[in-house]
């Protein structure tokens, strides 16, 4: 089979470097989410992928037990500059050349976010790790990942995550969960499903960029979904 895109944005969670911890970066998660992503760039694909930071900090979360909202999301922009760190370490151990871009500045250890830069890292092969979010509070790394995906024109968004794609209710509450192979954002968004939060599903309807939702948590997954239309949910 040949590979459906050329140039992919990967959305992966914080939860992705967790491992069996219940908070922090876990080397041997991080590793081996450095393998799967490693396993795309090898087949030539130009990569992007955007860190979340929940296995951290959540500014939601945090803002509901007393720090003011804006000053929470900071912290949690803070939490997936280090994870970002952490996955370009791991990436680099893989053998894959990455480059860490940030959208708040961080002069000592990664290049502050420049979409041309961006550009140039992509065309030279060169994976693209984007920590930070926006930069803004109120936002979150989904939709980070939906406007830097149309900005570096990737042709589609995944969202690696831990179920099999898009059901109807939450698998892992109700075991008849249906999964949902094809689905329109406008559905998403009317069935409140949660996939990725409901701003970066919008933007990404009006913008006209499908989205992949796979599991990320299968060995080879995210390889074989860059060729097989047939794994995990598409949102189009
Ligand atoms: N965040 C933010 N603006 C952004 C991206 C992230 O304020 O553009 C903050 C927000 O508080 C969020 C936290 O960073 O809760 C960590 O990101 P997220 O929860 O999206 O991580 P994930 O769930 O993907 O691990």
């Amino acid at each position: 089979m040949g590979l459906l895109y050329q140039r992919v944005l990967i959305k992966i969670s914080g939860e992705s470097l967790l491992g069996e911890r219940e908070y922090g970066i876990d080397p041997p998660a991080c590793l081996r989410s450095a393998r799967e992503i490693a396993q795309v760039w090898e087949q030539g694909l130009q990569v992007s992928v955007a860190i979340g930071g929940g296995n951290i900090f959540r500014g939601l979360s945090a803002s509901k037990n007393g720090i003011e909202r804006a000053t929470a999301d900071y912290i949690g922009m803070l939490a997936t500059i280090m994870n970002g760190l952490a996955l370009l370490n791991a990436l680099e151990k893989a053998g894959v050349e990455a480059r860490l871009m940030t959208s708040l500045r961080m002069d000592q250890v990664a290049e502050f976010y420049i979409r041309q830069k961006a550009l140039e890292h992509l065309k030279k092969g060169r994976v693209l790790v984007l920590a930070g979010g926006i930069g803004n509070p109120y936002f979150t790394s989904d939709t980070a990942a939906a406007t830097r995906a149309l900005e570096l024109n990737c042709d589609v968004l995944v969202k690696a995550t831990k179920v099999d794609g898009v059901y109807d209710k939450d698998p892992v509450k109700d075991a008849s969960a249906q999964l949902l192979r094809q689905l329109t954002h406008a559905e998403v968004l009317e069935k409140n499903l949660s996939v990725m939060d409901s701003a970066a599903v919008a933007l990404l309807k009006d913008n006209h960029l499908p989205i992949r939702v796979i599991n990320f948590f299968k060995d080879g997954n995210l390889r074989d979904a860059m060729e097989d239309p047939e794994i995990g949910s598409l949102i189009s």
